[in-house]
């Protein structure tokens, strides 16, 4: 047990207590969650670890402050206090990050709303600090005045410009590799996690007017079989319905879906000039955020409602004129605006919203609750189900913990819980809890500098990998060529695409260029990098030249679709 993800699904034995369906980040926690308190545990991820919404968010650990327009203080306070935990947690994946909330005479709310909202945010707010290093403490919020605000942002439109309200949130600064340190803390737990595998019918019997559910199909490559559990959990975030479809029977449950995009596009103000991410609230009401990262800007998200199913999700060119012009609107005439030519990529994801029931308020999806809620499938006929809806990213270990704890409370109600405390324990990789990462990083770095790897590939490694970092290093000590760049429009080195392959179960290109390295995070990927990672990762997968050649033609195939679905007008 060494944190090592996939596998052979026969790994898994006849049967376990838990499947958890979807390896997002609402499935990862509740695996991890369960594994650590004592359950046998299996996780089936149709595509990707991550590859849902959990890697398509605004990349923040927060408490969400817009939402307390809805008065939705229980979201808001929850989130709050996940916030701290995650940070402790995982002080190498974080970064506290001031927020600037500009206010013109004509915002709505008015100013001294947005004030108010500020400090309610913060009292909500009061146990922020409680065990943190210097480097995760928050201070309060304050007023910027105009003078100050220009300097800190320059491209704001001045007109009615009053100044500014400054509080913190927190960076979640690869949501993807937090994401995989909770996945390795469950398989280190004994849980057994596997990507590319479909979950595709649900095994039972009927008894009475009950449909009992002793488990499922799986369909993992060229495999299938079926695997036995007490009970499943179903958190496959927006597709929790389609999940439940394969019941063959009506539960009534289900998600509404709300499509959110961003964009990344040159560093708005000038490279390194703006270091605080923008809460920029449009005269249509509309918001963005402007994030700094990776030295360019990351602007979003949209918010709209949609149908349909996984092929739906795709970024139209309505989504990008949207975030475009809304930036645009809170800009000075003078500065450089947006155009579409400064977006380098999109992302995309549909957030799992807990169904209403009741008509739309007028405010859609954007004004809907963030909320989480735990579905027991017996209330519908159907015994040791059970679905998650809604939630965030913040919200992931908080709605694990509730859902473990109803497990224990009813089809595991035999069985005695392990003594774990998912609040207070750091993720995998984690160098300790609860204490400034930065010492460690910088000898992390040290050690891969010497080793050869540059100084910046050597920081993203030590940042990313935590305590991980020292089996890159001996991944480069066995091979000294993997500790250069994967390609030129890269920092990621070869030895990251070695421990992809071998360590983190990725099984395709898209797996380690999107969500175990970082270059597919930051702009296009060149095709010579797509054929440097395919020649490292192709003897570990078993590729012939021939092999790599159409790999690297499929990949390079679909990312110019994605990149340019949205560049193409709507007729
Ligand atoms: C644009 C945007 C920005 C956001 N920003 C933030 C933010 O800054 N902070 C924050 O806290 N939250 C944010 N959120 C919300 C957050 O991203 C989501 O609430 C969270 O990621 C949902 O995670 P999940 O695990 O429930 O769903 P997902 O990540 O979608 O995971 C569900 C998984 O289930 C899998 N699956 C589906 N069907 C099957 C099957 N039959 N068999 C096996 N697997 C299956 C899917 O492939 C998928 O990977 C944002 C959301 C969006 C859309």
């Amino acid at each position: 047990m060494n944190g090592v993800l996939g596998g052979d699904l026969d790994a898994i034995g006849d049967d376990v207590d838990v499947i958890v369906i979807g390896g997002g980040i609402t499935g990862i926690c509740v695996a991890r969650e369960a594994a650590s308190r004592g359950l046998s545990v299996a996780l089936f991820e149709a595509n990707d670890f991550g590859s849902g919404t959990s890697s398509a968010t605004t990349k923040y650990i927060h408490g969400g402050i817009r939402y307390l327009e809805q008065f939705d203080i229980e979201v808001v306070r929850e989130s709050l206090r996940e916030r701290r935990i995650l940070a402790l947690g995982a002080p190498h994946l974080v970064e506290q990050t001031r927020f600037i909330m500009p206010a013109w005479r004509w915002s709505k709310p008015p100013t001294a709303l947005i004030g108010a909202g500020v400090l309610l945010y913060d009292a909500l707010s009061f146990d922020r600090n409680r065990r943190a290093p210097d480097s995760l403490r928050i201070p309060h919020p304050r007023w910027l005045s105009r003078r100050r605000l220009l300097d800190a942002v320059p491209w704001l439109d001045r007109d009615g410009l009053q100044g500014a309200f400054a509080y913190h949130d927190t960076l979640n600064i690869h949501p993807e590799r937090l994401l995989f340190a909770y996945a390795k803390s469950a398989s280190v737990a004994g849980a057994k996690l596997f990507n590319h595998a479909r979950v595709t019918a649900f095994v039972g019997s009927q008894s009475g007017g009950l449909f009992r559910v002793e488990g499922v199909r799986v369909s993992h490559g060229a495999r299938e079989r079926e695997v036995r559990a007490r009970v499943v959990v179903n958190a496959a975030g927006p597709w929790i319905d389609k999940v439940l479809a394969t019941l063959g029977r009506p539960t009534g449950v289900g998600v509404d879906r709300s499509k959110g995009v961003h964009v990344l596009t040159r560093p708005l103000g000038g490279p390194g000039r703006v270091k605080d991410a923008v809460f920029a609230r449009a005269r249509s009401g509309r918001h963005v955020i402007v994030s700094p990262w990776m030295g360019k800007s990351f602007i979003g998200p949209t918010d709209t409602p949609i149908d349909g199913d996984e092929s739906s999700v795709v970024v139209d060119p309505s989504d990008v004129d949207l975030i475009l012009d809304t930036v645009n609107s809170t800009m000075a005439p003078e500065a450089d605006r947006l155009t579409v030519d400064d977006v380098e990529m999109t992302t995309v994801g549909v957030r799992p919203l807990i169904r209403t029931g009741t008509e739309d308020e007028g405010g859609g999806t954007y004004s809907a609750s963030r909320r989480h809620e735990l579905y027991h499938h017996t209330d519908h006929g159907v015994a040791n189900v059970w679905s998650i809806g809604g939630g965030k990213w913040t919200t992931g270990r908080a709605t694990a913990e509730q859902m473990v704890d109803r497990l224990f409370e009813n089809e595991l109600s035999g069985r005695r819980s392990r003594r774990f405390d998912s609040r207070r324990t750091a993720a995998f990789g984690a160098f300790a809890w609860a204490e400034d990462a930065d010492p460690f990083l910088r000898a992390a770095a040290d050690e891969l500098v010497s080793l050869g790897l540059t100084t910046r590939s050597a920081e993203t490694v030590a940042r990313l990998y935590g305590s991980e970092y020292s089996r890159i290093a001996d991944i480069v000590r066995a091979d000294a060529d993997l500790a250069r760049a994967v390609g030129a429009d890269a920092h990621d080195v070869g030895a990251q695409v070695v421990f992809a392959v071998t360590h983190e179960s990725a099984l395709t290109l898209s797996d380690v260029i999107d969500r175990r390295l970082v270059v597919g995070t930051t702009g296009q990927v060149s095709r010579t990098t797509l054929e440097n990672v395919a020649r490292i990762a192709a003897p570990l997968w078993g590729w012939d030249d021939r092999r790599i050649v159409d790999e690297v033609r499929r990949e390079h195939d679909r990312r110019i679709v994605t990149t340019t679905h949205w560049r193409t007008p709507t007729a």
